[in-house]
């Protein structure tokens, strides 16, 4: 691609123009991505507290996110799926 801003051809996947220093919008979209498997594990380990499935699910889908995008949100995914684990265990025990 093309720097937008003094329109050098640098790699596809540069976050930073090498040639005049301006941020290119890959920066923009990784950090995108990045929320949205936070976003998971955080939905994740508040749902762990009151619907354990949907606990496992949301904290399933982050942990798998967060391997992919530098652990972001690891910690809150595998606190999710434990918490979600023991208030399942729970619900059992008190049926
Ligand atoms: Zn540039």
């Amino acid at each position: 691609m093309f720097c937008k801003n003094c329109g050098q051809q640098i790699d596809d996947q540069a976050v930073i123009c090498p040639h005049c220093g301006v941020a290119t919008g890959n920066m923009q979209m990784q950090n995108r991505v990045q929320a949205q498997g936070n976003g998971m594990a955080i939905a994740g380990f508040v749902c762990s507290f009151f619907m354990p499935i949907l606990g496992w699910v949301f904290g399933g889908i982050g942990l798998s996110r967060a391997s992919k995008r530098n652990g972001k949100g690891k910690g809150f995914s595998i606190a999710a799926l434990t918490i979600a684990t023991v208030n399942f265990i729970l619900g059992l025990a008190l049926l």
